[in-house]
């Protein structure tokens, strides 16, 4: 038993000894099947809501209509889901209703992957009911029953089933791939942010390339904005060498092989409903690669001060993943970079109440001058100093 489960433990047994049946379900248990890292345990319950939180002295109601109660113990909080069917899917996402019932089986049959399905008990026993074992070790993501019912029933398990195979470095099972392909269209019931969370968690998975070429194989692109008339570019995108460290790098990557514009990749962002400090900082450094490319000199060193670090990385990751930079010229940016005499307008010597004590007045002009200076001491003309600075305006 992995310490988490250790942690949990006593929780199932305080459950059970009230005659109940309780497990640990969901991800935790497939993540530490396959010896990967676990993030929340969750534990699945034959106990109704208030049966649980009758037996706790510290409860929260997370998703009490859902049935989860989390429980808070020792610091650490469990969700505790009462089992339960759902039933009626007639928006294609999350259902009308949920019903609580007393079944283990009915309620591992209502999730959606076999791999996803399994339970264990307090005692590290592993229960079964649809051959997930079998498809763990086989890295085989398969629906829990009939493929295209489940995805007719909530189109964003067809996101998921690309996510987990760019995470978990699955394939998807023939019946599955074909229901998703079948399906893929209803991917535009779903509401754009939760599209936008698994595609994104996907892009940032060690196997990336895995879920990318089904999202295109099983035209699950064609439901989404701004990618569905770029097969061909998506495709290319495969052939990137290494990993997208954040979101960023991500839409930044895929701008490059589409060769949107700046504002085309705004435009794309805002479709996907995007935060706006990532539009900001993806456009940013769109930017930026492109000046990488065909800049040089001073106008190259002013591109590089205004873009700064962060779209700095952002870009040569993306353009080291896409061959477009060798090692040796990424070296030479960063050493760019690092040797800019000032890296902000916070660094220069004088800021605009200097100037203003000198005599300036404020306004638009007063900027410009301000401008002036950052470019004068970036191309190395005069030195950061308030004398020499204020020598160059005259003052
Ligand atoms: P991770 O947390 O690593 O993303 P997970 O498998 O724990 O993976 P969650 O979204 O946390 O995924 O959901 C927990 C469990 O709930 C899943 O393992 C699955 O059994 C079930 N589940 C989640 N979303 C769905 C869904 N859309 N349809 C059916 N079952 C689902
Ligand atoms: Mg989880």
């Amino acid at each position: 038993l992995a310490p988490d489960f250790v942690a949990g433990k006593p929780l199932l047994q305080t459950i059970e000894a009230a005659g109940f049946e309780a497990y640990f379900v969901g991800g935790a248990v497939r993540d530490a099947l396959l010896k990967r890292p676990i993030h929340d345990v969750d534990i699945a319950t034959s106990a109704f809501p208030a049966e649980v939180k009758a037996l706790f002295k510290r409860t929260v109601d997370t998703g009490i209509k859902h049935g989860t109660v989390t429980v808070l113990d020792h610091g650490a909080g469990y969700e505790v889901t009462t089992f339960r069917t759902e039933s009626t899917y007639q928006d294609f996402r999350r259902p009308d209703s949920v019903t609580f019932v007393r079944s283990l089986k009915e309620d591992l049959k209502r999730r959606d992957f076999t791999v996803n399905a399994l339970a264990m008990t307090a005692d590290g026993q592993i229960i079964d009911l649809f051959d997930g074992l079998a498809d763990l070790k086989a890295k085989r993501l398969k629906a829990v029953g009939i493929a295209y019912e489940r995805f007719h029933e909530d189109a964003l398990r067809m996101m998921r089933a690309v996510r987990f195979e760019a995470q978990l470095d699955f394939k998807l099972a023939p019946k599955t791939s074909a229901a998703i392909r079948e399906n893929h269209m209803l991917l535009t019931k779903i509401a754009m942010e939760r599209i936008h969370s698994e595609f994104v968690k996907m892009m940032l998975s060690p196997h990336w390339a895995a879920g990318l070429a089904d999202f295109v194989e099983t035209q699950l692109y064609l439901a989404t904005p701004g990618l569905a008339q770029q097969q061909a570019a998506l495709t290319a995108t495969l052939r990137a060498v290494g990993v997208c460290q954040n979101e960023v790098q991500v839409w930044l990557l895929l701008a490059w092989q589409m060769q949107w514009s700046p504002d085309q990749l705004q435009q794309v962002l805002k479709a996907w409903k995007s935060a706006n400090d990532v539009i900001a900082a993806s456009t940013m450094a769109l930017t930026l690669c492109q000046q990488l490319v065909h800049l040089s000199g001073q106008s190259l060193k002013w591109a590089l001060y205004q873009a700064g670090k962060p779209a700095l990385t952002d870009a040569l990751q993306v353009l080291r993943m896409v061959g477009q930079l060798q090692p040796a010229q990424i070296q030479t940016f960063k050493q760019q970079y690092a040797e800019l005499p000032i890296k902000s307008a916070r660094d220069l010597a004088v800021n605009g109440r200097d100037l203003i004590a000198a005599g300036f007045k404020p306004g638009p002009a007063l900027g410009q001058q301000l401008q002036l200076l950052q470019k004068q001491v970036l191309a190395g003309t005069i030195a950061n100093k308030p004398s020499a600075l204020l020598a160059v305006l005259g003052k």
